[in-house]
C-alpha cells in the first residue's frame, strides 16, 4: 500500500488553469514523437511572452511572497545581480596548456567552493534549443549541491528559496570560469538556468559522468543524490572529455516508487515514454506545472529520492556494484 500522500488530493488553482495554452505542455515537450528534434522551450522562457506557456510562467511569478524582504525575494535579487556582472574582455594571447593541465586548473573550482563538481563533454548541436546556434565545440558542466536541510522541508519555500539560492551559486560559477578562460584568451559563454536560454543541461552533464536520468525527471549521482544543480560554460578550451558513467541507478527507479508516491498530481510514471526520440524517465509537464508554480517550485520529487539523503547514495552505490557482481558471477 502507498504511504499516506499530505498533499494528495490536490486540485489545480482554477485561475492557472485558464492560462493553460492549446497544445499541452507534453506535446511542446515532443511526448511520442519517433524522430530526435532540438527541444522547444515549454517553460522559464526569459522572455515569457515568447511561449506558449507564458501565462503560466508569468503567474510562478505572482505566487511570490509580498514581503520584498523574504530571503526567497532577496536571493532572487542576488541572482539578478550575478548574473547582470560583465565577463572580462578575452586576452589578446591565447595560454596554452595541455588537455590534463586544463582539467587541473578546471578542478581548482571545485577546491575553492565555488561549485561542488565539473565536467567537460563534447557539445552536440542536439542539445540546443530549437534556432540557437553555437560554434563551441565544448561545454564544461558544474553542479552546486542543495543544503539538504532546507530542501528536505519541500515543498515549503524554504526548500524553494534554497533552489534559487543554488541557480545563483551555479550562476556565479559559470560566470567565473567563463570570466577565467577568457583570460586565458579562450572565449567563452556561460549559461545559466534555470532560464531555459540555449541548451538542456540535463544530456551534457550525463554525458559527462553527473549520473544518470531519474524517474522523476531529474539526475542522480551517488555524491549528491538529486540534490543539486546544473550551471554550464560554453568554449572551445581543449578541455580532456570527462567519461560518461552509470552506477545502477536506472535499474534501481525501475524498483523504486519513492517519488512516484511522493509526487501530489500524480506526475511521475513506472515507464518511460517516447520524448523526441529517445526513450526516457519523463515527468508529465501538465500535471506537475499547477503544483510547482502554486509551490515556487515545489522540489519534493528530488527531496524524497532516496539517493538525496546524506550519506546514502554511496551506500547504495556500494550495494549496486556488489549486486551487479553477484549476477555477473551467477551468469558465467
Ligand atoms: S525516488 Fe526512487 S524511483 Fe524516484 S528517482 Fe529516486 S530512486 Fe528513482
Ligand atoms: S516537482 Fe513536479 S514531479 Fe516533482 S513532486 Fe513536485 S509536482 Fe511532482
Amino acid at each position: 500500500m502507498s504511504p499516506i500522500n499530505p498533499h494528495r488530493p490536490f486540485t489545480p488553482d482554477p485561475e492557472l488553469d485558464s492560462l493553460r495554452p492549446a497544445r499541452t505542455g507534453n506535446q511542446i515537450n515532443g511526448i511520442n514523437e519517433a524522430e530526435i528534434r532540438n527541444p522547444s522551450v515549454v517553460y522559464w522562457a526569459e522572455n515569457p511572452d515568447d511561449i506558449e506557456f507564458g501565462e503560466v510562467q508569468k503567474w510562478f511569478y505572482r505566487q511570490e511572497p509580498d514581503d520584498p524582504n523574504s530571503e526567497l525575494m532577496k536571493e532572487r535579487r542576488l541572482r539578478q545581480e550575478i548574473l547582470r556582472q560583465p565577463l572580462p574582455p578575452i586576452a589578446p594571447e591565447q595560454v596554452s596548456l595541455d588537455s590534463h593541465q586544463w582539467t587541473a586548473a578546471l578542478d581548482r573550482f571545485v577546491s575553492s567552493g565555488d561549485c561542488e563538481r565539473v565536467g567537460v563533454a563534447r557539445m552536440r548541436s542536439e542539445w540546443l534549443y530549437e534556432n540557437k546556434k553555437t560554434d563551441f565545440i565544448n561545454v564544461v558542466m558544474l553542479g552546486v549541491q542543495h543544503d539538504y536541510e532546507k530542501l528536505k522541508s519541500a515543498p515549503d519555500r524554504v526548500a524553494g528559496t534554497d533552489v534559487t539560492r543554488q541557480y545563483g551559486r551555479a550562476a556565479a560559477a559559470a560566470k567565473k570560469i567563463a570570466g577565467w578562460l577568457r583570460e586565458q584568451g579562450w572565449d567563452a559563454e556561460p549559461v545559466t538556468g534555470p532560464m531555459a536560454t540555449k541548451l538542456l543541461m540535463i544530456p551534457p552533464a550525463l554525458e559527462c559522468g553527473f549520473g544518470e536520468l531519474g524517474k522523476h525527471g531529474s539526475l542522480i549521482n551517488p555524491e549528491f543524490g538529486s540534490a543539486f544543480r546544473l550551471g554550464a560554460v560554453l568554449t572551445d578550451a581543449p578541455f580532456e572529455l570527462t567519461p560518461k558513467r552509470e552506477f545502477g541507478i536506472d535499474d534501481f527507479c525501475s524498483r523504486c516508487r519513492v517519488c512516484e508516491n511522493a509526487c501530489p498530481p500524480f506526475a511521475i510514471t513506472d515507464e518511460k515514454q517516447m520524448v523526441r526520440g529517445v526513450e526516457k524517465w519523463y515527468v508529465d509537464f501538465d500535471k506537475c506545472i499547477p503544483f510547482f508554480a502554486a509551490t515556487s517550485g515545489c522540489a519534493i520529487c528530488i527531496a524524497v529520492c532516496p539517493w538525496s539523503l546524506p550519506e546514502v547514495g554511496f551506500k547504495l552505490e556500494t550495494k549496486l556494484a556488489r549486486r551487479a557482481e553477484r549476477l555477473k558471477i551467477n551468469e558465467s
